[in-house]
């Protein structure tokens, strides 16, 4: 399974799933989709999506779904989306994961996995701490972690009796973890 699979990592702020969605897209040779840094990116730009998205992003706040769904549309329709993807951080609420599988379904694409990286508040907290991003200060961490338990978490539901979610413990090791999604998905 080289190509073609597609999967979204799900989880809380500092689980891990972006360094695990780079580990998996050179494993998979698949592109790794972030819209934190697709929004990171536009904000250091300066680009009128990063205009829009600044304060939010700022704040721990989800960005408006209006700015998201259009760039998700165009990205998973780029070329080098056709042979899979991780997805990294999206969708993050009911309404995005609504507009994903109606997308999906449109462009003739099926999710292969939903991978939820489990991790205990009292280690993401430090994590999150340690890594020394812009918006990795004390109070947006706690209001991200608020953002997750409150419109996020939900999302788990979404998934969670479909037979191609699984849960993971991501409290181990980086390579540790990728091997256990490895064996949960199967490539
Ligand atoms: P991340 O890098 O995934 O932790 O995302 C960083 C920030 O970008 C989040 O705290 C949100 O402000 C914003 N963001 C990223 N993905 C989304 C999304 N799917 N929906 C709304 N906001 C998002």
């Amino acid at each position: 399974m080289s190509s073609g699979y597609r999967l979204i990592l799900f989880g809380p702020p500092g689980a891990g799933k972006g360094t695990q969605a780079k580990r998996l897209a050179e494993i998979l040779n698949i592109p790794h989709i972030s819209t934190g840094d697709i929004l990171r990116g536009a904000i250091a730009q300066g680009t009128p999506l990063g205009q829009k998205a600044k304060e939010y992003v700022a704040a721990g706040e989800l960005v408006p779904d209006s700015l998201l769904l259009d760039l998700i549309r165009e990205r998973l329709k780029e070329s080098d989306a056709q042979k899979g993807w991780i997805l990294d951080g999206f969708p993050r609420n009911i309404d995005q994961a609504s507009f994903l599988d109606e997308l999906l379904a449109e462009l003739d694409q099926k999710v292969d996995s939903v991978v939820n990286l489990s991790v205990p508040d009292e280690v993401l907290i430090p994590r999150l701490l340690g890594r020394g991003r812009a918006d990795d200060t004390e109070e947006t961490i706690k209001r991200r972690l608020e953002v997750y338990r409150e419109q996020t978490a939900a999302t788990l539901d979404f998934y969670g009796d479909r037979d191609y979610f699984r849960s993971i413990n991501g409290d181990r090791t980086p390579e540790e973890v990728t091997e256990s999604i490895q064996q949960a998905i199967g490539a």
